[in-house]
This record gives C-alpha cells, structure tokens and sequence, in this order.
C-alpha cells in the first residue's frame, strides 16, 4: 500500500508535533506555513544584536514538554538546554509592597506572613488543593482525547464535579486561604493566561500556580524559540516536508471529503487528509464554505488580547529581574474593562520580561532587551477601538509602573521599538479578533465542550492548536497535535 499523505495547515507547535507523529508513522506529511518560517505565535525577531521572543516567554508545566518529547522519540533535555526561574515572577503592587514568587519556602513564609499572619499556611493548603486539580486534570481532562459524549460523561467523572471544584469562582474561592487581595491576586493573575478573568474561572485553575511553583518555571538557552527549533529538528529527522511563504486560500471539499487546499498563489494540492492548525474559528470562517458552525465559533468566547512592546535600549538594567508583574489594585475592574468592555483599563496590570537576565546573549554587552505586555481587549469587529491611542497608553503605563521600581530613565534610553496591537496578531497568524489565546477556557469551553479535533461533515479534516482540545499554552499544542494525530492514525488506517 503505498503511504497516506496529509496537508498540515500552519507551522504552528501543534502542527509541527502533530506532523511529526504522522511522519513517525510513515505518513508523507507537508506543512503550509503562510510566514516564512515555523513556530507560529511562538515567534523570534532579532534587531541590532537584541533578540525577542515575541509570544511566550515562560516554560511552564515542564513534565508534560517532558513526556512530548519523549512521546516524540526524544528527550527534553537534551533537546533544549534549561534553566529554573527562581524566583518565577517579581510582583509589584500599587502601594509599592513586593513579593517574590519562590520555591524557597523559608522565603515564602517570612513574605506571607509579612503580608497577612497566617499568609503562608494558607498558601500550603492553597499548594496542596492545586497539586490535587493538577494531578486530577491532567489525568482526567487535559491529557485525553474527547471523541464522543461517551467519553466524557462517564460515571468515573461523576466526581471531578466536586473534585475539581469547576462550579466554584477561582477569585471566590481564594478567601478560604487568605484575606489580603494582594495575596489572592499574587495566586490567581495566572488565569488571564487562559483568556479568563479570575473572578469567572473556575477555581480548578489553581492548578496553575500550584505548577510554576513545584514544577518550576523555566527558561531555554537561546530564549523560546529554541523550543521551535528543537521540535523543527525532530520534524525534519522524521521527514516532514514544509513550505513557508505558503499561504492557504481554502480548503477544497466535496461531499463529506476534504479533497486538499488550495493556495494563494493558484495551486492545488491534494491529500488523504487535511489537518488544520491555524486559529480554528479562522478556519471555519476563512478556509472553509460558509455553514452554521463557523457563525457558532465566532459567537463563542474568545481570549482577551495583549499590546507588547519590544524595546532595544542602549543601556542594561541589571536590576530589572527577568519577569515582572505589575498587579493593580482595581483588580476585579482591570478584567471587567479588559473582558467585558474590550478595552485597556485605566490602571492596567502588566508584565516586563528582561531576557538577558537569563540569557545575556539577549541583548549586546552592555545593552539591554526588554518587552512589555500590557493585557487589552480583543478586537470589537466594531472598529470603533482606536489601537494608536490605546497602543500609547499603555506604552506611558509601562515606563509610570517601571518609575515605581526605580527604572527612571527607560524610555531616554531605547534604541528602537517594535510593537503589536490585537491587528498585528490577526494579520501575523490570522487569529480571529487578535486573540492571542484563542478560544478562552470557561466552562463551556473545557474539555468535551472544547471544539474537537475533527470536522463533523468532512470526515477526512481534523484540527489542532490551541483554540481545540486542551486549549492554549505550548504543552497543550503539544498534547493537541498528539492527540489528533493518534486519532488520524485510528481512523485513517481502515481508509
Ligand atoms: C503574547 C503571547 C504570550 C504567550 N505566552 C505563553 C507562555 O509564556 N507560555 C506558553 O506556554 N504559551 C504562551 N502563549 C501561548 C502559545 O504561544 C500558544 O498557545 C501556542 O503557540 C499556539 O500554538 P498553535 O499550535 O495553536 O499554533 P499557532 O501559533 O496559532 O500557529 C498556527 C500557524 O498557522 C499559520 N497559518 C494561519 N493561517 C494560515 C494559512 N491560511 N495558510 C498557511 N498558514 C497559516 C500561522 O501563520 C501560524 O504559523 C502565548 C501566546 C502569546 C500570543
């Protein structure tokens, strides 16, 4: 029999992973990236010797990039050269107090309890409820396919629903350990990772601090895109092929078939298969005919957005740590003017990385490389969002919160800046309303309710990346592209 081919859509981390188990499988798998090279929104640029990771710059949840690679033929560690983050985060708070995020508990304890009597045996059994969601969640939701109902509504999941506590508020459910709002802010900011404001996550989410503090929070030599390459080497080792500056138009289909894409510049290729990981309501709207499901998708909730700045300065600040936040006070408003308003908050929480701190050849000697984050809202599809004047609050955000830590003098001393505003995600990796994570992760918007990972009509067209199962984050890029392609490999075989 001679081997099945597929068409990969997007050099996304899923679509790379997902390639490479097909590849390992004797699939002949090709990869249309419409950029000119892989990663997706796990990107690079470099400019006068100062190199930026411009989506993710933390590694967390290291077991599961552990077991991907290994699921791959590899091993993490001698792909990627890391290091711990210890102290993970710096917080800084309105009134100037400070925390440091550690795994030093002797730290931990003269810290919290500093902040609150008490402080610190509430985070140990706030520790010991995430370790438990943790553990139970990626056993039960994260690390597993949802094909059909059967799969998830099973008596065995009964008690997830009290186990996992996903009907309780994450905000709300911080009270039963602490009373000072720094402290719940300090363990639960993590949410808007998954799109979501803690005052509507599920409390299930603890399992997110509960990781970056016992897995650890790491950092690759060469910064994040090294994780690109190494996933890149393991791709071409397996030998998929790719094509960048590929740009697919639609995805041709007949009947109940996916027969190949077409692409922008007039070719048709055909496959066995099409696996799609560009933004998945972007699919359904832009690459597919016209149905009920791609207006279903784009009524769903997306993830809030973020303005970065990317900034090569002429001096280096040794004490910049390399991951700041800054938490605001009007926390509950912060998500409200962010989610609900789509907007930037008067007195936004941000986030300064300093990768140098890590990685000195981030930036020339002497010099220094610094990116701001500054959470907003998604795009309207209204219009009426002015993002140059929102894009230069938050710039003037940034430098007032860096004056509070005694960085006086950033902004005298960049050389160059590069920004994105939500239009520049959508146009960069064609994700729908600028969100930068995709489909957000309530509720109804978890586990069996999350998109799946294959079309219902075409039964040759399958999905992945982090608007699909699990969700956002590149470990869940990974497990998505395993996922799915375990399940092209089941039902392909009988093809
Ligand atoms: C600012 C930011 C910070 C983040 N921080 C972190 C972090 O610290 N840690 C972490 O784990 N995760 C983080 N994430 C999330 C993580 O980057 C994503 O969840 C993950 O990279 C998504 O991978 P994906 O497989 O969905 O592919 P994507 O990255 O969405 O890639 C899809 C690819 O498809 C391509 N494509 C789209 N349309 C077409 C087309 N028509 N033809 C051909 N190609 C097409 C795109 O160009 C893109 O390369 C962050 C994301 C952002 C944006």
């Amino acid at each position: 029999m001679s081997p099945k081919s597929v068409i990969v859509i997007g050099a996304g981390i899923g679509g790379i992973v997902a390639a490479t188990h097909l590849a390992r499988r004797g699939m002949n798998v090709t990869v249309l990236e419409k950029n000119s090279h892989a990663g997706g929104r796990c990107d690079r640029f470099s400019s006068d010797g100062h190199h930026f990771d411009a989506g993710p710059t933390l590694l967390v949840m290291p077991l599961l990039y552990e077991a991907e690679f290994a699921a791959l033929g590899s091993s993490l560690n001698e792909m990627l050269t890391l290091q711990r983050v210890d102290p993970t985060y710096h917080l800084v708070f309105d009134d100037g107090s400070q925390l440091a995020l550690t795994s030093d508990m002797k730290s931990m304890q003269k810290q919290l309890d500093a902040f609150e009597p008490g402080g610190f045996q509430g985070f140990l059994r706030y520790m010991d409820e995430g370790q438990r969601h943790y553990h139970l969640g990626m056993q039960k939701l994260v690390n597993r396919d949802f094909r059909r109902a059967s799969d998830f509504f099973t008596l065995r999941n009964l008690p997830l629903a009290f186990q996992l506590k996903p009907f309780t508020k994450h905000y709300g459910n911080m009270s039963a350990y602490f009373d000072d709002p720094r402290l719940k802010s300090a363990f639960t900011f993590q949410d808007v990772y998954m799109g979501l404001s803690p005052f509507e996550a599920p409390a299930t989410f603890s399992m997110m601090p509960y990781t970056e503090l016992a897995h650890g929070v790491w950092y690759p030599k060469g910064g994040m895109y090294s994780i690109v390459e190494a996933l890149m080497e393991l791709a071409q080792r397996a030998g998929v092929t790719f094509e960048f500056e590929a740009s697919v138009e639609r995805i041709a289909v007949n009947g109940s078939k996916a027969r190949g894409v077409v692409l922008t510049d007039g070719r048709h290729l055909t496959g066995n298969a099409v696996l799609a990981n560009a933004d998945l309501p972007y699919v359904y709207k832009d690459l597919l005919p016209n149905d009920s499901e791609a207006k279903r998708l784009e009524q769903k909730r997306f993830s809030c957005s973020v303005i970065s700045f990317f900034w090569g300065v002429d001096k280096p600040y040794e004490k910049l740590p390399p991951h700041t936040l800054f938490l605001a006070d009007d926390y509950r408003d912060n998500f409200k003017s962010i989610i609900r308003d789509l907007d930037l908050p008067a007195n936004p929480s941000l986030y300064v990385h300093a990768p140098a701190r890590l990685d000195p050849s981030m930036a020339p000697k002497g010099q220094d490389t610094v990116i701001g984050i500054v959470p907003v809202g998604h795009l309207s599809g209204h219009g009426e969002q002015d993002w140059a004047k929102i894009r230069d609050e938050a710039r003037q955000h940034v430098f007032r919160r860096l004056r509070t830590v005694g960085i006086t003098d950033l902004e005298e001393h960049i050389k160059f800046e590069v920004n994105y505003t939500p239009l520049s995600w959508r146009k960069r990796y064609n994700l729908m309303k600028g969100s930068t994570h995709g489909l957000c992760h309530n509720l109804m918007q978890l586990a069996y309710f999350r998109p799946r990972n294959k079309h219902s009509r075409y039964q040759n067209l399958y999905f992945v990346g982090a608007s699909t199962h699990p969700g956002t984050g590149l470990p869940s890029a990974m497990i998505s592209g395993r996922l799915a392609a375990e399940r092209m490999r089941d039902e392909m075989m009988y093809d």
